[in-house]
């Protein structure tokens, strides 16, 4: 993970974008591209999003891509680690949303 952080911010610095990658304007590309990824499932049904041709697929798998690099160089500009931030998130989740309460449906936890 360090090493694809320190591939990104390399990229950036070669090309001069600090200057741009602000926490606002990443943030604003972190939006872009994951609307990116539901571009290419927007009017498909359930099963044909599961069913993507070779080339739809290609375009997601570069839009996750270009989603992650996004968000770790949100996360680099912050001084968040996004192992650690995620790894929180879970506890907390597990805790939002215990099994016995949560198993077999998508309701939000306010709801229980
Ligand atoms: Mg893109």
């Amino acid at each position: 993970m360090n090493e694809l952080i320190n591939k990104i911010r390399q990229f950036v610095k070669e090309r001069d974008w600090e200057q741009f990658h602000t926490p606002k304007n990443l943030a604003m590309a972190l939006s872009i591209e994951a609307a990116e990824i539901m571009e290419h499932f927007q009017w498909k049904t359930a099963e044909e999003s599961r069913e993507l041709d070779e080339v739809t697929f290609s375009e997601v798998k570069d839009e996750i891509g270009d989603t992650f690099v996004y968000l770790l160089r949100l996360c680099d500009e912050l001084g968040i680690d996004p192992i650690e931030a995620a790894n929180n998130k879970m506890l907390k989740n597990a805790e939002k949303y215990p099994v016995e309460k949560a198993k077999g449906n998508a309701k939000k936890y306010t709801e229980f």
